[in-house]
């Protein structure tokens, strides 16, 4: 995808587990092929910027020889499914037999197609946007939700038919097809997030119990890191004999039974390793270091603000009223606008700002939470 930086490459690893020696040989090869940014998106996949066309061949052929990638359908689990005690239904095997069903649409289906099937375990999916959108229940069916249509429980091989028929319809209509065009979002129904979840920008978990062990979360500051801060990490994880990696939806690094030693040292390299770290209630897209469309450096500025954002509040710095780092609303917006910063109270980056700020202002210190609105 060519973005303002260069060729971006969104990596799906297989089953979203890697080991530390991965990631960081894929972190090196993010710096020789590209500006050696690399991010983990809201959906836990792997992103790689500043790719060229004349380096983005080399780099594909060399991640595909490092790991298992995903191809075709995106079709959404939890990163710990079927190691995770309280999940009420393992996920893989609907992932398979969804995915291997839909293996022959795939061409015909838009990019942004997307399955999400949540076990009901530690890690919720809500948060993802989802055409086929299933939840386990308690008495061993699913809730299926098809666009936005209303949810209908059915057992395991309900779901799959069910699952593969919409899809087969999709991919007859063609790649702009999205199943709220086949079932649309009707007024009644409501969302699956409630009104306090819409206001927390990471769903915070720091320890999660798995099978055998734990797993600890640590997050990437805005989604993103420099390969260099990444090796460090993955140093330090083989150091601690660390095996497993998973990347989680929400822009978090999953670390199997990290010991304390290595949560500090993620703190001290710069990752969000505490619940109460403000930049957990903060999201800012990579603006115009990285965007044609962005009018300002939207995670720059996040930077400077997070450590000044009020406790309880959450903060949204977007490039441009695309909003693409978070289309919900927050406390306070600050929009990239041809003519300033425009400044949003309780919306999203796409509402009308109630006034524009002075950049210089903002940088020396100026806040808009200070006094409320
Ligand atoms: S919000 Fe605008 S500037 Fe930011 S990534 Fe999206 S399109 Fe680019």
């Amino acid at each position: 995808m060519q973005t303002g930086d260069g060729l971006l490459a969104r990596v799906r690893v297989a089953g979203a587990r890697l080991t530390p020696a991965d990631l960081a040989a894929l972190a090196k090869l993010a710096d020789e092929h590209g500006n050696g940014l690399i991010e983990i998106t809201a959906r836990g996949n792997l992103q790689v910027r500043g790719l060229r066309p004349d380096t983005a061949p080399a780099f594909a052929e060399a991640v595909a020889a490092l790991l298992p990638i995903e191809t075709g359908l995106a079709i959404d689990i939890s990163p710990i499914a079927g190691d995770d005690p309280e999940e009420i239904a393992d996920p893989r095997p609907l992932a398979d037999a969804i995915g291997k069903g839909a293996a022959g649409m795939a061409e015909r289906l838009g990019p942004k197609v997307s399955v999400v099937i949540d076990g009901g375990g530690q890690i919720s999916l809500s948060q993802l946007k989802a055409d086929i959108r299933l939840r386990a229940q308690p008495d061993n069916s699913w809730a299926v939700t098809l666009g936005g249509g209303k949810p209908q429980h059915m057992d395991a091989q309900g779901v799959v038919a069910t699952a593969l028929a919409l899809l087969g319809a999709l991919a007859a209509i063609g790649p702009e097809a999205r199943a709220t065009d086949l079932f649309p979002v009707r007024d009644q129904v409501s969302s699956p997030e409630s009104p306090e979840a819409s206001r927390v920008l990471i769903h915070w978990r720091p320890r999660l119990n798995l099978v055998q062990g734990h797993s600890r979360a640590i997050a990437l500051p805005f989604g993103a890191a420099r390969s260099a801060e990444i090796i460090a990490l993955c140093d330090a994880a083989m150091a601690s004999k660390l095996t497993r990696m998973r990347l989680a939806p929400e822009h978090i690094l999953l670390l199997d039974n990290a010991p304390d030693t290595l949560i500090a040292q993620a703190a001290e390299i710069g990752f969000i390793t505490k619940a109460d770290d403000p930049r957990t209630r903060v999201s800012a897209c990579i603006g115009s270091r990285g965007c044609t469309s962005g009018h300002i450096a939207a995670r720059d500025l996040a930077v400077q603000l997070a450590p000044r954002l009020p406790a309880g509040q959450t903060l949204h710095v977007s490039g441009c009223a695309k909003g693409c780092a978070h289309p919900r609303a927050s406390d306070v917006t600050l929009v990239g606008q041809a003519d300033g910063i425009g400044l949003v109270f309780g919306g999203r980056a796409g509402d009308r700002p109630s006034k524009f700020l002075d950049a210089a202002a903002l940088g020396a210190g100026a806040f808009p939470f200070q006094g409320g609105r």
